[in-house]
């Protein structure tokens, strides 16, 4: 997609459970070349808003559209065909396999067969690119040396790392990453921001779902504010930070 369009848009969706509203017309967008932040305290809304449009839960009420169509529920192997790689708010890779492994995971998805059909081999030249493509996505996210450790032999930063490229093993035009730098040291969250910058500058669009105000300010195009399920301020980090709501959101004012 050309940089600026818009790949994902969320149109006042709300989202109840029983009388609680976890989402209240929630609207915003991610273009492709940027990186958008939703943030916000413990509670906000924000897993909520991720199980929407990455299509895992249904709003009550609003719309999500992806690539400019109705985003619709479906099952976790089709995101990648849909254009969309993510990543969990807790690490899930296999932990005693490779690197290699946990990312050609990711390749097999965008393959839109069963991967354990591949992984039995039934096709060789289908495996050896997906082996192929696995490696260059490692290298892409500098992890090249680590491509044959077992994947929980890897520090916590660097094990978030590789579930982005699994993810951008599907080929997706959007990365949704859940709480990305939770848990992280300075320094990995360093790297990992690093890192995002380099995949927005290469086309991608990003939304990075964050608790971590002071992670996103340095990295984020846009960034959004969600406080008790209510967009509270949209904007540049500078808006955003200048913004008295946000302070007191954020301070438990
Ligand atoms: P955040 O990710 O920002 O911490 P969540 O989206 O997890 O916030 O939660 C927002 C609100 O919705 C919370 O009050 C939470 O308890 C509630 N909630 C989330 N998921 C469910 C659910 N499946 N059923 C009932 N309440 C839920
Ligand atoms: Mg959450």
């Amino acid at each position: 997609p050309a940089s600026g369009s818009v790949l994902l848009a969320a149109d006042r969706v709300t989202k109840r459970f029983g009388g609680l509203v976890a989402n209240d017309a929630v609207s915003m967008n991610v273009k492709a070349g940027e990186i958008h932040a939703l943030i916000g305290p413990n509670g906000a809304g924000k897993s909520t808003f991720f199980n929407m449009i990455s299509g895992v839960d249904d709003p009550t009420e609003g719309e999500v559209r992806l690539m400019d169509r109705p985003m619709q529920r479906h099952p976790a192997r089709e995101f990648a065909a849909l254009g969309l790689g993510r990543t969990f708010q807790h690490v899930r890779l296999l932990g005693q396999r490779s690197v290699l492994d946990n990312v050609a995971l990711g390749a097999h998805l965008r393959a839109r067969r069963g991967w354990v059909a591949s992984m039995l081999r039934l096709d060789r030249g289908e495996e050896a690119a997906i082996v192929a493509e696995a490696r260059r996505q490692i290298e892409r996210v500098g992890l090249a040396e680590h491509v044959d450790a077992p994947a929980s032999s890897l520090a916590l930063g660097q094990q978030r790392i590789v579930e982005i490229a699994r993810a951008l093993a599907g080929q997706p035009a959007l990365l949704l990453l859940d709480e990305p730098a939770a848990g992280l040291r300075h320094l990995e969250k360093r790297a990992l921001a690093q890192l995002l910058s380099q995949l927005r500058a290469e086309g991608l669009g990003i939304l990075v779902v964050e608790h971590d105000m002071e992670f996103v300010m340095n990295l984020a195009d846009r960034i959004t504010v969600l406080e008790f399920g209510t967009v509270i301020a949209e904007g540049t980090p500078a808006e955003v930070q200048a913004n008295p709501r946000v302070l007191d959101a954020y301070l438990g004012g």
